[in-house]
């Protein structure tokens, strides 16, 4: 199976958050049939639904991969677990939380996955994150990040990290 590039959100509010998403990333860096071409820039951000908990730190991993989109959520999940997650309130505190954000072209909507996520387009912190890694890349029905990106309310992101490429463009 060719190898298509996939791009995960990230996010942590929890229990040293940079250190959770740095660990993620090792994690996706480590799955099977998988490659990290790149890791954005870390960003901090205010929660979204409840106020009264900390800031979120968020980011994104840019994958290659020939998993599926299903065993690409499993691994996910896997690691959202491994880094005690723990859902008690939606929009809630987390350790951890792994989006499956694109597939390469592909729209899925299935009982376990909807892709692209159904809220990439409305939130700069999971926009700014994916421009980092390809600021040329138009989503499945056209739209582009960066139009995307200027359409969108402003969360006041700070950056926290530089972009790293961990492989050559290609
Ligand atoms: P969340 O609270 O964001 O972690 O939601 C997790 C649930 O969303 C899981 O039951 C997934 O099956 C479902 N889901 C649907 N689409 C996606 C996606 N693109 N990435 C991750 N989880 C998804």
């Amino acid at each position: 199976m060719a190898a298509t590039d996939a791009f995960i959100g990230l996010g942590s509010n929890m229990a040293e958050p940079s250190a959770q998403l740095a660990g993620a990333v090792a994690r996706l860096a480590a799955l099977p049939k998988t490659e990290l071409v790149a890791q954005s820039a870390f960003y901090r951000s205010r929660p979204v639904g409840p106020q009264d908990q900390p800031d979120f730190v968020n980011g994104a991993a840019w994958l290659r991969t020939e998993l599926t989109p299903l065993d690409l959520l499993d691994q996910l999940q896997a690691i959202e677990l491994a880094h005690g997650r723990e859902r008690i309130q939606r929009w809630g505190p987390r350790t951890l939380d792994l989006d499956l954000l694109l597939y390469g072209n592909e729209a899925i909507i299935s009982d376990r996955l909807t892709v692209p996520h159904a809220e990439l387009a409305n939130r700069d912190f999971v926009l700014q994150p994916l421009l980092d890694l390809d600021p040329e890349r138009v989503l499945p029905d056209g739209r582009s990040l960066a139009d995307l990106r200027q359409q969108c309310p402003d969360n006041n992101l700070q950056q926290l990290t530089p972009v790293a490429r961990t492989l050559p463009p290609g």
